[in-house]
């Protein structure tokens, strides 16, 4: 390390895009910064993986333009690594597809009228209800009805709801709706309608995940090449990137509470990281569970019942030269939800008139999928068959791909157990959790990454006095 760099030194716990872009926006300062992250390549969930010859994404990651600030730094550090392409996705229901996001146009197309009438009064009717009578859901199954109108939530959410959380809308919270479930337009274009005669919209909120015209940017090594580009840079400024560093302890000083330093295991042998700041982004109960001293029992309780579902993403080499049309295709009730070709977005496989599949799967720590058994394979080529994108006999190779920690799950009732680990957390003066894992929210790149550029600049504004920019 650059021993001419300026203290106090900020120790970055997970080398996502959240934990890298606080370390960007802290070398870019002139702070000193560690980031220490227990993968082998940065990225966390955002990055891919070489498998022989290929890559292969931890899910299909491609970054939205939404932040322009942050779009235009990445821009200017990736330069010609960054591809722009067009968001071309789509959603397999009841026997069609339908263009993602969802539009209305595009449904009425396809529903039979009887349905789509059914399905409106639906709406109508769960609109009417919350007009004269407002209630608050008390679950995530109340408030998808509250949302889309019984016979939709019936006929879409219920099943596939329950298949990707393995857990009964019933037993979710009412939050994961207004945080998770993307804007169907469709349903936005009725509810103005509705408004228009009187009828206001007084229920939960669902998110704008995508926009229709959309430019998202890809690379030809997938979604490793920004997070790379990230640490290069990071490094390049006097910063450090520690990849391999498995975080184990987070030490703070008994009287004052601050963070003084953090233990981590690398290629077996245990570091200690002195540090003035520490920014984590890991996963919020890990935190709590590493702490030393630890938290008082009541939080370590709390910490125990904040649950993430774990994802296993099986890339597949196919021996066909294109599979799908698009980017990805969302289905509901397949052994996947999704499947992407990122070789329509620019990325290059070898051989050339292969490809490569990322066939997207929730799944628990050990069970079949989590596993990959012949026979969760053999469901996946006999899905892949059904919807026509490619023959058994054409998967060349399957690389399966793990994190545990894919989803925090908004279990019914989880909100007091996060909110007294976070008002534990926030107790300690120079200690910060954010991001996807450490904030327990659901972003997209650029926000997890506006999330790290807020953390820094918290510590920036700390350090201010002591702090001296290098010249
Ligand atoms: C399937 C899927 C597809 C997605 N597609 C997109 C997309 O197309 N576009 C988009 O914008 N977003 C997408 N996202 C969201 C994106 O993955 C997140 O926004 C982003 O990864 C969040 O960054 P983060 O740094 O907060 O968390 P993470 O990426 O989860 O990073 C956390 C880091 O902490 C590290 N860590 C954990 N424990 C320890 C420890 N003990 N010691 C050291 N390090 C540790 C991990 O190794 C990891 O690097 C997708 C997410 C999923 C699951």
């Amino acid at each position: 390390m650059n021993s001419t760099l300026p203290q106090p030194h900020v120790a970055i716990l997970g080398g996502g895009p959240c934990g890298l872009y606080a370390a960007r926006v802290l070398s870019r300062a002139g702070v000193r910064v560690t980031v220490l992250d227990k993968g082998d390549r940065p990225g966390g969930l955002a990055t891919s993986h070489k498998r022989g010859e290929n890559w292969y994404d931890m899910g299909c990651h491609m970054l939205h333009e939404f932040d322009k600030e942050i779009y235009e730094d990445m821009m200017s550090i990736m330069g010609a690594d960054s591809i722009p392409v067009q968001l071309d996705a789509k959603i397999r229901w009841a026997g069609s597809f339908y263009r993602y996001p969802l539009q209305f146009q595009d449904m009425i197309k396809g529903i039979p009228p009887f349905t789509l009438v059914y399905y409106t009064i639906g709406l109508f009717t769960a609109q009417m209800r919350n007009a004269l009578a407002p209630w608050i859901p008390k679950n995530a199954e109340e408030a998808l009805v509250m949302l889309y109108g019984q016979p939709l939530y019936e006929f879409f959410f219920k099943e596939f709801t329950h298949r990707y959380w393995g857990i009964h809308p019933r037993e979710l919270s009412a939050t994961f709706i207004t945080t998770k479930m993307p804007r169907l337009s469709a349903v936005d274009v009725l509810k103005r309608a509705l408004g228009k005669i009187g009828i206001k919209d007084r229920a939960v909120h669902a998110v704008d995940s995508a926009l229709r015209d959309e430019t998202l940017h890809y690379s030809r090594t997938g979604a490793e090449a920004m997070p790379r580009h990230i640490s290069r840079v990071v490094n390049a400024e006097g910063g450090e990137v520690i990849q391999g560093a498995d975080v184990t302890r987070i030490v703070r000083d008994e009287a004052s509470q601050r963070v003084t330093a953090v233990r981590y295991l690398q290629d077996g042998e245990d570091h200690e990281l002195k540090c003035d700041e520490c920014i984590s982004t890991i996963p919020v109960p890990h935190l709590a569970m590493r702490s030393e001293p630890a938290p008082p029992e009541s939080v370590m309780e709390a910490a125990h019942r904040i649950r993430y579902k774990p994802i296993a993403i099986y890339g597949l080499l196919v021996k066909k030269a294109k599979c799908i049309e698009g980017l990805y295709i969302y289905y509901r009730d397949r052994a996947f939800h999704r499947v992407g070709e990122p070789k329509n977005a620019g990325l290059v496989v070898n051989p050339p008139d292969h490809t490569v599949l990322i066939v997207e799967t929730t799944c628990e720590v050990g069970d079949e999928k989590w596993k990959g058994t012949e026979e969760v394979k053999q469901r996946i080529f006999s899905d892949l068959e059904i919807e026509n994108i490619c023959h058994k006999e054409e998967v060349v190779e399957v690389n399966l791909l793990h994190c545990e920690t894919g989803y925090p799950v908004f279990a019914l009732g989880f909100e007091p157990h996060l909110e007294k680990v976070r008002d534990w957390i926030k107790t300690i003066p120079n200690l910060q959790s954010v991001g996807r894992q450490g904030g327990f929210t659901y972003p997209n790149m650029h926000s997890a990454m506006r999330m790290g550029a807020k953390a820094a600049q918290v510590v920036l504004d700390r350090l201010k006095p002591n702090h001296k920019t290098q010249p």
